[in-house]
């Protein structure tokens, strides 16, 4: 083994709403280091913890906004949300699903708590990830996986599963096609479970404590809601849980090209960003309803 070393265990920051439906913690880009550079292509990451929405006739959420020139990856750990956007697609995200939303070229939607969840209110815990597109992708056909949880491919380990939701882990395919070599696991442990990964010094790779606690290379401890940050050195860590334990693991090849950000558009140059909010004040992005 060539342990790749942590480099840093954010705890979450003080959570903020986006929108009225999602209170999060970001740990990307804004803070510990890990601005859209340190994890290329992995440029947003924010984190609904656990948190009780009581019951309301009117569903919470994110009304219509557009995005352009990356991938928005939202995973559902507790509570359900529907979405619709400006190509007719849409559908619901519901407990253990994942749905990867190619923005592209460019893409208005929304982002509301289903209905059913609304009117009984409950717990809601998610991950949103933004992954960047490659400059010669940026502009391509919006597009919209809806990986349903049974569809996602498990591989056994011990003690444990991993879900492969994209990428690979042990030679098994991951359900989500992607632009650029991205892994993205839900590694679910029971108590002593444990788990091996290995992925190349260069890419980028963190990992999300969802549930319980876990301890990372045989020696250090990392708590709920906890981010890890590994070092661009080495290749294998280990993951080996304390009690039931649920983590995100992302790793990605950086594409190492210029980030142009500003709000929903994630371009490679001011202009393109002009161009973006051009099209959108130009209707370019479609259309959709409140
Ligand atoms: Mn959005």
């Amino acid at each position: 083994m060539n342990i790749k070393p942590i480099e840093l265990i954010a705890a979450p920051r003080e959570a903020h709403f986006v929108g009225d439906g999602f209170r999060v913690h970001n740990f990307i880009p804004s803070g510990y280091h890990l601005d859209m550079q340190r994890m290329d292509p992995f440029i947003m990451l924010d984190y609904n913890s656990k948190f009780h929405f009581p019951p309301t006739d009117t569903p919470k959420g994110v009304g219509v906004h557009p995005h352009r020139g990356f991938e928005t990856v939202t995973i559902a750990y507790e509570g359900s949300v529907a979405h619709h956007d400006s190509s007719g697609g849409g559908g619901i995200i519901g407990q253990g699903d994942v749905q990867w939303m190619t923005a592209a070229s460019g893409v208005l939607h929304k982002e509301y708590h289903e209905e059913e969840f609304s009117k009984n209110g409950g717990i809601f815990q998610m991950v949103q990830l933004w992954v960047n597109l490659p400059a010669k992708d940026k502009m391509s056909t919006p597009k919209y996986q809806a990986i349903e949880h049974g569809s996602i491919p498990t591989v056994e380990v011990q003690n444990g599963i991993v879900e492969v939701i994209a990428g690979e882990y042990q030679s098994t395919k991951g359900r989500a096609s992607t632009f650029s070599p991205v892994h993205m696991l839900n590694v679910k442990l029971d108590p002593n479970g444990y788990g091996e990964f290995a992925y190349p010094a260069h890419y980028n790779t963190a990992l999300l404590v969802i549930e319980g606690e876990i301890i990372v290379n045989h020696e250090q401890q990392v708590a709920t809601d906890h981010l890890v940050l590994f070092e661009n050195n080495g290749e294998d860590f280990t993951i080996q849980a304390t009690n039931n334990a649920t983590v995100l693991v992302i790793s990605g090849e950086p594409l190492n090209e210029p980030i142009a950000a500003h709000g929903p558009f994630v371009m490679n140059t001011k202009q393109e960003l002009i161009d973006a909010f051009n099209d959108f004040n130009n209707g370019k992005f479609g259309k959709l309803d409140d």
